[in-house]
């Protein structure tokens, strides 16, 4: 039996506003347990929330960036239950009226091919806080100060079909709400978090089957191996005569399993209902154009005009826009090299990305800034030094040694392109290799890189590599 996996996400983003969404208190990752969680936050009686108006800002600037409609008159709704981490025993949400409604996005899987995955919905609510297992023996903790965070939910449509495609919907998303500036994108601190719904399906069939939901996955390649992990669990059980059940399942990434906690609650047993405390939030058409005039480029069109502006193919193109920094950067790089935007490409996919990727930094932390790189591929092309020679040049401007310039300077790594130091050289390596200039002129023309390889290595690298070439026809042919 063939097997069609189907998969729907949920996406928490966090707001980057400096309040929480109802209340004036600080929203800053990081501060001591408790002292940034107020009476609104908590919901203690005789307190009003008031709606930030910043959240709102977010949440339409998103559902204009992926298309989507955006409802004139929302309005949030209390969602109810108990944990210890919502004291006030509700949460305020969004429901039947979501501020965004069906939107878009398209993504790019590995093989180049381009799908448009639905988005649902997107609404605003708040975030609970935080329960602490690991530094109380036998006791959980419980910090508040991540109560009333705003949060933006976006709920996809059951469109992706592999985890490879569910990562590359993730990514895309991740990189859309960094781009338009509404949430920091920072995973380790839960900025960004993931439930995805999976289910499998007798290839063909037109049903999807039973859906189990794994919470809270807040790395991309986690997300990839709690999906492989689950289809092949789903599978199993149905392959061996049982059924899948409707549950809440966590994916521990120690054991790369996932795990059953709880049976999936449906959405009367949240008893929503209208919060008494909160007006609609209405939102004009005059307020949608003005917010869609203030959208940054966005990634699609980004990598559409570095297609068509800059020779990039598509897989190139979206490297580097990949995020709003890297776009950024690049265009710095052409800019201060005065060079085709092929050669800088390759540089910051290639030497830079390289460098980065080893030390684990982003490119906004980079040690070699743009206007840097820029300057070291302008000696390149003016033929102060080789490419060879510019990878050394590069590395040194990586651990601190100055710009391009300095590193040529103090290093001595200045090409040599004088013709008769050059012919100094070549004329000792042809003394020395006899045998190798006989075979040369017996016809074996091969021979030609050795001799371009030994004046190279004695020169250090330095000699021009154009000049060595010519000069050495010349003298063997004569
Ligand atoms: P809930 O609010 O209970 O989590 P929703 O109906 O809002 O449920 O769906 C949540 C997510 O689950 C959506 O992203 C949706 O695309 C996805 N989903 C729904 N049914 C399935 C299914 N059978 N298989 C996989 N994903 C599904
Ligand atoms: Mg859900």
């Amino acid at each position: 039996m063939e097997w069609e996996t189907v998969i729907g996400l949920e996406i928490h983003t966090q707001l980057r506003t400096k309040s929480k969404i109802f209340s004036g208190a600080s929203t800053a990752y990081g501060a001591e347990p408790n002292t940034q969680a107020c009476a609104v936050d908590l919901g203690l009686p005789g307190v009003l929330p008031v709606l930030n108006k910043e959240a709102v800002h977010m949440a339409v600037k998103f559902g204009v960036a992926v298309n989507a409609e955006i409802t004139p008159r929302s309005i949030f709704a209390r969602k109810n239950y108990f944990y210890p981490d919502l004291p006030k025993g509700y949460q305020i949400s969004q429901f039947e009226l979501p501020i965004v409604g069906k939107g878009e996005l398209e993504i790019t899987l590995a093989d180049g091919s381009v799908k448009t995955i639905g988005i649902t919905r997107a609404h605003l609510e708040e975030d609970a806080g935080k329960s602490l297992h690991e530094d109380f023996q036998g006791m959980t903790g419980i910090d508040l100060n991540r109560a009333g965070t705003p949060l933006l939910e976006i709920v996809s449509e059951p469109d992706m079909r592999s985890a490879e495609e569910a990562v590359a919907y993730m990514k895309k998303l991740h990189s859309l709400v960094q781009y338009i500036g509404i949430c920091d994108g920072n995973m380790q601190e839960g900025s960004f978090r993931c439930d995805a719904n999976v289910s499998v399906r007798p290839k063909g069939q037109k049903e999807f089957g039973t859906r189990a939901e794994l919470k809270n996955i807040n790395s991309f390649r986690f997300v990839e191996r709690a999906i492989n992990f689950e289809v092949e669990r789903q599978i199993d059980v149905i392959e061996s005569g049982g059924q899948v059940v409707q549950e809440t399942r966590l994916y521990d990434a120690d054991k790369d399993e996932t795990r059953s906690m709880r049976s999936k609650e449906e959405s009367h047993d949240y008893r929503y209902f209208p919060d008494p405390d909160l007006l609609p939030v209405e939102v004009t058409a005059d307020d949608i154009e003005r917010v869609r005039g203030e959208l940054p480029e966005l990634p699609d069109q980004k990598r559409d005009r570095f297609m068509a502006d800059y020779e990039l193919n598509m897989e190139e193109a979206n490297i580097l826009t990949s995020s709003r920094e890297t776009g950024d950067y690049f265009e710095t790089v052409i800019k201060a090299s005065n060079s085709k935007p092929k050669i800088c490409a390759n540089w910051v996919m290639g030497e830079l990305s390289g460098a980065l990727n080893k030390s684990d930094m982003s490119i906004s932390e980079s040690p070699v800034s743009a206007e840097m790189l820029g300057g070291l591929i302008q000696r390149i092309n003016d033929n102060t030094i080789s490419g060879k020679i510019a990878k050394q040049v590069f590395e040194a401007m990586w651990n601190g040694e100055g710009d391009a310039d300095a590193v040529i300077e103090n290093k001595g790594l200045k090409q040599v392109t004088d013709t008769g130091a050059i012919e100094k050289i070549i004329d000792e390596i042809l003394a020395a290799n006899t045998a190798q200039v006989e075979q040369y002129r017996a016809g074996k023309e091969k021979m030609l890189g050795f001799f371009v390889g030994q004046v190279m290595k004695q020169s250090q690298g330095k000699a021009n590599p154009a000049i060595v070439n010519n000069l050495l026809k010349e003298k063997l042919s004569s």
